[in-house]
């Protein structure tokens, strides 16, 4: 499956805003607080003043690049958020924030979004009690996540055992340490996220 590679810092350069993607290391050392201008050539020159088009596109490159999703998984994304009830925008955080590989993170399993996609790439984790190496799998309220019983004996999940003590979880989920799992408790609303964009410029963008 696609992904980025590339520098991770580079991304938050280009946004201008921390987007936290190498998880708790983002909290010590941050290559945006050293070194706050754009990437490439021109990354110092003064920017032009953006027009309402180019805000959008920063935005919606603000949200994909957070959760780690390319362009066209994101729109999929984008289409099933439109088609459900209620607001378009909130629903596209809720769906990102269904993500496996976001979950697995929010609960505190790996250290980045990065991180978890690539352990449940390998098929550590099961949703209700059925291996599911997919990231982009949208869970609902009550699934059950949880690391496979081959898994909790590698060396990894020890050692992560012991950290999450000290970790909390969102208030939308629930974290089971001994039976290494975790359950979405109900869907999270815009106020349970501290996120750093605006993702209504999002809908703005694909309703043009
Ligand atoms: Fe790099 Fe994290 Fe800082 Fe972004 S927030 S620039 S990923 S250290």
């Amino acid at each position: 499956m696609a992904r980025y590679t590339g520098p991770v810092c580079k991304l938050c350069r280009r946004e201008g805003v921390k987007l936290f993607l190498k998880g708790d290391k983002c909290m010590t050392k941050c290559t945006l607080e050293r070194r706050n201008t754009r990437p490439g050539q021109h990354g110092t020159s003064r920017p032009r003043k953006a027009s309402g088009y180019a805000l959008q596109l920063r935005e919606k490159q603000k949200v994909r690049r957070t959760y780690g999703v390319l362009e066209r998984q994101f729109k999929k994304h984008f289409n099933t958020a439109a088609r459900r009830p209620g607001k378009t925008s909130e629903n596209l955080l809720q769906v990102l924030e269904m993500r496996l590989d976001n979950l697995v993170y929010r609960l505190g399993f790996a250290d980045s979004r990065a991180q978890a996609r690539q352990l449940v790439n390998h098929g550590h984790f099961a949703v209700n009690g059925r291996k599911t190496d997919i990231p982009s799998f949208i869970a609902k309220p009550n699934d059950v996540i949880s690391v496979r019983e081959r898994a909790k004996g590698l060396e990894y999940f020890k050692v992560r055992a012991l950290l999450l003590a000290q970790k909390g979880v969102p208030a939308w989920l629930s974290l089971n340490i001994d039976e290494m799992s975790g359950r979405v408790l109900t869907l999270p609303s815009r106020t349970d996220l501290e996120l750093p964009f605006e993702e209504q410029m999002v809908v703005e963008l694909y309703q043009r």
